[in-house]
């Protein structure tokens, strides 16, 4: 491969990678650049959400409010409706569609770019991320081929895997264990049981997967230590509320004010016949400047006594998926717990759990399968994604007091170990919470990666600009 002037080399092609990628190729900078688009898995612009699965999950965001281009809108509704010509603006579509969707954005990027910039697929592993010994950029290193010199390096590596929980070590090669949500057995029938650890999001999806076939659905136990399961989605007006979000931000200081006056406006809106998801919108335009002005102390609690809350206001289910887990939950097949897991041990071919429900007393279950839902373990230092462990052993990139992601700056633009951002390594993906607080969208992450490759751009030309003068 010829070097180019410039070589842009992003680590991960799921939902960020693809879309930086497209917005470089849209709007690429004037030197000659090559951009490098490293996936491991077998497809790019999938991702673990948007992949092809047999089981055809939903988008949770209706179909007009997921464009991956921020300046058109109804771009990802003008793409569905060529395949499912009768799909609504306020449909919650098939995942694996806009998968397909986001391959298309990439190749009409591509097919469109001008002549001295070029995007370099790469189907394999990043292993390894080394600053060059001149201090100019980085070798990216995989497992097999020879490395590649970058310029900068942007990690769209997704979420990381769920935590090994210690009640789960005993059992981790047991064959009744999934540490992996996505994959579950298809052999389970209607004398199994089933407890999946986790109450979200990703708990719901196993959930409708498992009883899919509802003459050998097998009965399913949840538990997290609260019990809370996502609310439903509705198609409410997103920008109804115009609230005062000067005030809420003057008072950043007090979470407890913080809260008394969202609950006002969500009492004012519903008085006026609103839905509460309204408020939610408007908080969460507003959460990365709340978060970054709440005192630490202030996020600490944030983090122990509300997100739990917060997360099944602010991540929702689509309805009809909303729909069945009431029915399921009605039937009795599925039963919602709170409480805390003590122990997991092997029983012949099952798992015997010993938990303690949340009002006290203890309580076991054997089931046939235990399925980890917990999301995703974002304690870099407990090294659950090699790539970031090596390059926070390197410095290179380090974690935030509350341990909630990834130390980042402006643009996502890395801080190493002692503090000093990186203008050559940045980070795009869901860790951008540590900073942002609410980072975990599509549209979010869209937005994000619409800023970066901006700024990517621009960098670029003042460089240029700074060693054409004259010392
Ligand atoms: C199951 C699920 C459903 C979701 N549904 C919705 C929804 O309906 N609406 C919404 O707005 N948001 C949704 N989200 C949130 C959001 O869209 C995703 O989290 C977003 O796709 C994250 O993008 P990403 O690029 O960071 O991660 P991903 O899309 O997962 O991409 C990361 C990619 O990096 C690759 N990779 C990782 N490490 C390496 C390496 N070392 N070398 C090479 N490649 C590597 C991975 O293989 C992967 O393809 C969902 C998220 C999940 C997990």
């Amino acid at each position: 491969m010829n070097h180019a002037q410039n070589t842009i080399v992003i680590v991960g092609a799921g939902f960020c990678g693809t879309v930086l990628a497209a917005n470089l190729l849209r709007r690429p900078p004037s030197d000659a650049t090559d951009i490098v688009l490293i996936e491991r898995g077998s497809a790019m612009g999938r991702g673990v959400a948007y992949a092809v699965r047999e089981f055809p999950h939903l988008l949770n965001v209706p179909a007009a409010r997921l464009s991956a281009d921020s300046r058109d809108p109804l771009q990802f509704l003008r793409f569905a409706q060529r395949h499912v010509p009768d799909a609504d603006s306020e449909d919650f579509l098939p995942r694996e569609l806009y998968g397909d969707y986001l391959q298309e954005v990439l190749l009409q990027a591509e097919r469109g770019t001008i002549a001295h910039t070029r995007l370099l697929r790469i189907f394999d592993e990043v292993r390894h991320i080394t600053r060059r010994s001149d201090g100019k950029g980085f070798a990216v290193q995989f497992l097999d081929r020879p490395p590649i010199m970058a310029d900068r390096v942007i990690l769209a590596l997704g979420n990381p895997p769920p935590p090994l929980l210690p009640w789960a070590a005993a059992v981790r090669d047991h064959r009744a264990y999934r540490h992996d949500p996505w994959e579950l057995p298809k052999t389970l029938a209607a004398e199994h049981s089933v407890l999946i650890v986790g109450n979200g999001l990703t708990m719901a999806d196993a959930a409708l997967e498992l009883t899919q076939d509802t003459s050998r659905a097998p009965a399913l136990h949840t538990i997290s230590r609260r019990g809370l399961i996502p609310l439903p989605q509705t198609t409410f007006r997103p920008s109804a509320v115009r609230g005062n979000g000067e005030a809420l931000l003057a008072c950043a200081d007090s979470l407890r004010q913080v809260l008394a006056m969202i609950r006002e406006l969500t009492r004012e809106v519903e008085n006026r016949g609103g839905d509460w998801r309204e408020v939610v919108t408007f908080i969460r335009h507003l959460a990365p400047a709340l978060w970054r002005r709440l005192p630490l102390a202030e996020q600490r609690r944030f983090v122990r006594h509300l997100q739990a809350h917060w997360d099944i206001h602010r991540h929702r289910l689509p309805p009809q998926l909303a729909a069945r887990i009431a029915s399921l939950r009605r039937s009795g097949k599925l039963q919602v717990n709170a409480g805390r897991i003590d122990s997991v041990i092997a029983a012949g071919e099952q798992l015997r759990v010993s938990w303690r429900p949340r009002g006290g007393g203890s309580a076991t279950l054997t089931v046939d399968l235990v399925v980890n839902a917990t999301g995703p373990d974002y304690v870099l230092k407990r090294g659950a994604v090699p790539l970031l462990n090596s390059l926070r052993a390197a410095g290179l990139v380090s974690e935030d007091a509350l341990d909630l992601g990834i130390r980042t700056a402006r643009y996502g633009a890395c801080v190493d170990a002692q503090g000093r951002t990186n203008q050559d390594l940045y980070y795009l993906g869901p860790m951008l919470r540590a900073e942002h607080w609410e980072a975990t969208a599509a549209t979010e992450l869209r937005d994000h990666a619409e800023q970066l490759a901006a700024h990517l751009v621009d960098s670029r030309v003042e460089s240029a600009a700074r060693s054409r003068q004259p010392l």
